[in-house]
């Protein structure tokens, strides 16, 4: 408390922002070749890029990029496109094509990484009188998913981030609501919706005063199911000072406190990708701060090739997710979206990561689901791969379902070694649907 106290009265941590209109003033990019800084600009035509100096100056080890994991969660790189699409890019940047030229062959390889996965567009809107509720998704009966408008962007931008159109300007993607009204109709209407998920985007790049404009009707609403609000952050990795020096970073803790104190569950739904992201001062601080306010901290993640595809380093993460009093929630299947070509691990090869990592851990951090992808019929658990009359198949579940009946029935599909997304399996034994189709 100290520390915060005197972080707070003296030198306050700067935020400084870093796109790609400014990345080349970063102090440290000279450990970059030039073709890599060029390659930076490419990809971010496509995907979006920021990151911010918490980022460059305490998570990235500069002398090993840009292999260092941690650059690579926030920096573009060449591979993160298929060849033929930085082509295509790089030979109109290099005959200095127009920027509407530029901006033309960007849209068109964007259509072509299916910016919305999963039937977000078509399947999950919910609609009340008729009409559809804007920034509102609705798949799991008892979990609205709210996506304020405000919230629409991070501290740092993920590369493999499966929203990346949310974060591209004037494209008609983004989900968004401008009011919390329509949200606490649905709820009323909906009795059997215990929890809202307020998500993004990164909800707590919002100042508290705009957070609380969100809240407060929820906490006020009466005659619903509403039991438990859950936050999804990845500001404990990206900006922890969020939580600490921010000049409203007692605000959103009071804020946090209001919401426990009304009778209501806040749950954080935190997003790390490294164990290196648990390292620092802050993010323990802040850690404890939250957890002190009367929340509770889960953590999620997906697991990514090139980042953190390694048995130990899951196990170390959720060692010390467990130990700073957080639950480990979920490990995530990269979505086939993006660049899913690069980061994508195969289902085999995700659930012996998987297997590995929690055997070696405590009971109490054997609390995380995975590997799962979060798919259009529901969240698709690999359960692992079991032998019939000597044949290897995968054995899968649903922990989510669009339809409640599908959960914890597992199946068989064809084993498939390469397999990196459910639409890839076969069902086993020549059957012509899965259970959930
Ligand atoms: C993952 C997800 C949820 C939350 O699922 P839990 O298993 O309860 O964490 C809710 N809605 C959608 C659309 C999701 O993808
Ligand atoms: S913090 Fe979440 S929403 Fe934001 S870029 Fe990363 S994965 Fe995407």
């Amino acid at each position: 408390m100290c520390e915060m106290k005197l972080q707070a009265s003296g030198a306050r941590p700067a935020y400084q922002a870093y796109d790609v209109s400014n990345f080349r003033t970063i102090p440290q990019i000279t450990a970059l070749t030039a073709e890599q800084c060029l390659a930076i600009e490419v990809v971010a035509k496509v995907f979006p890029f920021r990151t911010n100096s918490y980022v460059v100056d305490k998570l990235i080890d500069w002398d090993k990029a840009p292999d260092d994991p941690c650059f690579r969660i926030n920096f573009p790189q060449a591979d993160m496109l298929k060849p033929a699409h930085f082509a295509r890019l790089a030979d109109l940047m290099r005959c200095e094509a127009t920027p509407a030229e530029l901006g033309r062959a960007a849209a068109a390889i964007r259509q072509e990484l299916n910016p919305h996965p999963a039937g977000q567009m078509d399947c999950n809107l919910p609609t009340l009188d008729g009409q559809t509720l804007p920034g509102l998704q609705h798949k799991y009966n008892e979990t609205v998913l709210f996506f304020p408008s405000h919230g629409q962007t991070c501290h740092a931008y993920c590369t493999f981030c499966f929203r990346w159109p949310q974060f591209i300007a004037d494209n008609g993607m983004r989900i968004e609501a401008r009011e919390v009204d329509p949200l606490i109709r649905y709820l009323a209407a909906h009795p059997t919706v215990s929890e809202v998920l307020i998500t993004g985007g990164d909800p707590l790049v919002m100042k508290a005063a705009v957070l609380e404009r969100y809240l407060q009707p929820l906490l006020a609403s009466t005659g619903n199911g509403l039991r438990t609000i859950r936050i999804g952050t990845k500001a404990l990795a990206s900006w922890p000072q969020r939580f600490l020096s921010d000049p409203d970073a007692d605000q959103v803790l009071a804020l946090f406190e209001k919401v426990v104190r009304s009778g209501k569950r806040l749950a954080i739904m935190a997003h790390f990708n490294h164990p290196r992201e648990f390292s620092s001062d802050p993010v323990r601080a802040a850690i404890a701060r939250i957890i002190a306010s009367g929340a509770q901290i889960f953590t999620q993640s997906p697991l990514l090739s090139h980042i953190n595809d390694d048995p130990a380093l899951w196990a170390a993460m959720w060692r010390d997710q467990a130990s700073l009093g957080c639950v480990p929630y979920y490990m995530f299947i990269v979505r086939d979206t993006g660049a899913q070509h690069y980061f994508g691990v195969p289902l085999v090869r995700a659930w012996h990561i998987f297997r590995e990592a929690y055997q070696s851990v405590s009971g109490l951090a054997r609390t995380v689901r995975g590997p799962v992808m979060s798919a259009h019929c529901g969240k698709v658990q690999v359960l692992g791969v079991c032998q019939v009359n000597g044949r290897p198949y995968l054995n899968l579940q649903l922990v989510q379902g669009r339809q409640a009946d599908w959960v914890l029935k597992p199946f068989l599909a064809e084993y498939d070694s390469q397999a990196i997304w459910v639409d890839q399996l076969r069902p086993a034994f020549g059957e012509a649907k899965f259970p959930f189709q």
